[in-house]
């Protein structure tokens, strides 16, 4: 079985870490091929930072900060220290140490002529990725940058993503987002061979603004969604309406969309067949023959998250005609 599945950081890894648990006890050899974000990519020291990537790389390499979410365990930031001795900014985006020799690697690699696909799999090889069965795929090889347009004293003003998310903690009202090079993006290969020939497709609780609608926006990406014979079951990242970690509520404000696991399924209307929410948002309807199931959706161990992915299996095979 080929399972493709989009992603962000956080959410969306520790959907996939779940499901990859999931399968090695009810079937061994499917593939996942995670597609990952890429409009949270940032240069910072000179080096290409690509957040997401990284979050599913250490999340699902067993060596990431499971209380952050993000970055590896048993992180030190002495070079970030040094850094600031020196004025050298930023002081607001964590860079730990472990942390900085991926980016040094992916720096150089990319410098070296390799894409941003085969940087990826080298990273993701040493992490064991490849060898649990796991493709893990940039979106695109192009660099693309989602931007944020704030407004301030009348004025538009526009800031990388991660200036407004991590910086200002998404508090400052954005007024809309803007990705930066990806009308001109192509998907990276085999991102949209694998959506035409997945035999399950799924939408873990990535933010579906910044990390699930950007992929979307990847020329051909939402064409090969709508065209795939494989069933489509997505996963709210709204519990009760609220997101479980983040602010995708603040960007789905921007977008004009309200806070609901209904809201957020109507962004995917056009080529989902499936939606679970949480019981405590058991009220949601979807459009049209989306099917919706509510179940437990909050992941707080490794086997909550495996039973999550079972149950999106499990739609996915209810829904196969
Ligand atoms: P990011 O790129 O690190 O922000 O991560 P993602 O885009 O992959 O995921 C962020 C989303 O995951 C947020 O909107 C959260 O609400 C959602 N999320 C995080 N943990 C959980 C969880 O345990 N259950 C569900 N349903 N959603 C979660
Ligand atoms: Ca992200």
């Amino acid at each position: 079985m080929n399972i493709v599945s989009l992603s962000g950081g956080v959410g969306g890894a520790r959907f996939v870490r779940g499901l990859r648990a999931h399968l090695d006890v009810t079937d061994p050899g499917a593939r996942i091929t995670v597609v990952g974000n890429t409009g949270d990519d940032i240069t910072l020291w000179g080096l290409r930072v690509c957040p997401d990537l990284d979050t599913l790389l250490y999340t699902l390499g067993g060596v990431g900060n499971d209380e952050d979410g993000w970055g590896r365990a048993g992180e030190s930031y002495r070079v970030q220290a040094e850094l600031a001795a020196y004025g050298v900014p930023p002081d607001w985006f964590g860079l730990g140490d472990l942390d900085v020799s991926t980016h040094i690697a992916r720096s150089l690699w990319l410098g070296q002529g390799l894409s941003l696909s085969q940087v990826t799999a080298r990273l993701a090889a040493r992490w064991g990725l490849t060898a649990a069965g796991v493709t893990l795929l940039p979106m695109t090889d192009v660099p693309v940058e989602t931007h944020v347009v704030l407004e301030e004293d009348g004025q538009e003003r526009a800031v990388h993503f991660q200036e407004w998310w991590v910086r200002m903690r998404a508090e400052v009202r954005a007024r809309r987002f803007v990705v930066a090079g990806l009308d001109r993006a192509t998907a990276a290969p085999g991102v949209l061979e694998s959506i035409r020939s997945a035999d399950v497709i799924l939408l873990p609780p990535s933010n579906p603004v910044v990390s699930i609608g950007v992929i979307l926006g990847v020329p051909g990406v939402r064409d090969a969604l709508r065209e795939t014979a494989a069933p489509i079951v997505g996963v709210s990242p709204l519990i009760g309406g609220r997101p479980v970690r983040g602010r995708a509520d603040a960007c789905l404000t921007a977008i004009g969309i309200p806070s609901t696991a209904t809201a957020v399924a109507g962004l995917y209307e056009d080529f989902l067949d499936a939606w679970l929410v949480d019981p405590s948002d058991a009220d949601t309807t979807a459009r049209g023959t989306v099917r919706v199931w509510d179940r437990p959706l909050l992941m707080r161990t490794v086997d909550e998250a495996a039973t999550l992915a079972g149950a999106a299996l499990d739609l996915a095979r209810a829904h196969r005609p």
